[in-house]
């Protein structure tokens, strides 16, 4: 079969969009918006070898990262807003994007990682089958945020190598209050279990650097333990201990929630080391960990690798 065959049964769903669980019914061929406001185009910021992600992703000449705009969430803090509160990116057809996974794998990078696919998954799987038929060998990573329609993810089987999903909210009733969303951990859940189905729940690595599996991403938020707690609890109930977990310290107020009452706040060293020892004594072990910093750590993409 070849790539656009593959990719066809995707596509179908820019039509009555089902792309992530706020299934809005819209046809995005004809121009119709859903929540995420992007029409059925590939919509680029900007690709570049990403020095900042977890060591086995970034390893020593980068993730392979392309930045798409608009998100399917839209949080109010997020760290990333410029990028997924906007839809002002470069439209590329697919022909394109397969070029630029291909100039990434030209330049070193370790893998393909798109941020956030969820609402472009059609055309951006589009342009990796593609890009694989054109000498595309590095590994391809799902980095979105946690909030997907399993019946999606069940369609990328063996297309992804390595699964990047963050799980945000344990407790239901944060994600209605930061994204908007009332059944967060619900679908977090069910993503996650089919993301493991597809791909282990063990990280295959070479010379350091991942070749397949699965990373969850947890960003503690200010004052929000129990939220954090349950997350755990969650992975632990329903999936496994040895799923590998990114437990992220780098919250950062943005521009947005500075006065925010809650979120208007950078998290402390007692709270991160707070749930890092609640994961520690659930018995997760294949933990990635940061260190708590003053500094302000809003994205810059030439930053320095907080992992280290
Ligand atoms: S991808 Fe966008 S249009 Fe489709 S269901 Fe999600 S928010 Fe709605």
């Amino acid at each position: 079969m070849d790539w656009r065959n593959k990719a066809a049964p995707l596509k179908e769903i820019f039509k009555d969009c089902v792309l992530c669980p706020r299934q809005c019914h819209v046809d995005r061929t004809q121009g119709q918006l859903g929540y995420c406001r992007i029409p059925a185009k590939i919509t680029m910021d900007c690709a570049l070898p990403h020095h900042g992600e977890e060591p086995p992703l970034s390893g020593t000449c980068g993730a392979g990262t392309i930045f798409f705009s608009s998100c399917n969430l839209g949080c109010l803090y997020c760290q990333n807003y410029q990028i997924s509160h906007c839809t002002c990116g470069q439209e590329l057809d697919s022909s394109a994007l397969a070029k630029v996974m291909l100039d990434l794998q030209r330049r070193g990078c370790h893998n393909i990682e798109p941020v956030t696919p969820t609402p472009q998954t059609p055309l951006i799987m589009e342009s990796l089958l593609l890009a694989r038929e054109q000498g595309l060998k590095i590994p391809f990573v799902y980095n979105c945020g946690g909030y997907e329609n399993p019946r999606i993810i069940k369609m990328l089987d063996k297309m992804v190598d390595i699964y990047l999903p963050d799980f945000k909210y344990g407790v239901a009733e944060d994600g209605a209050a930061f994204s908007a969303v009332s059944d967060y951990p619900r679908y977090a859940l069910d993503s996650l279990k089919e993301m493991v189905r597809q791909v282990g729940a063990d990280l295959e690595m070479e010379n350091g650097i991942a070749k397949r599996g699965v990373i969850v991403r947890h960003l503690v938020l200010p004052g929000k333990l129990e939220n954090s707690r349950a997350v755990f609890r969650l992975i632990k109930k329903e999936i496994s201990t040895s799923v590998a977990i990114s437990l992220m310290s780098q919250y950062t107020p943005t521009d947005k929630v500075r006065n925010h009452p809650q979120l208007g706040r950078r998290i402390n060293e007692a709270e991160y080391n707070q749930i890092l020892n609640f994961a520690l004594d659930l018995g997760f072990d294949n933990l990635f960990i940061q260190e708590v910093s003053e500094e302000n750590l809003l994205p810059d993409f030439d930053c320095e690798n907080p992992f280290k």
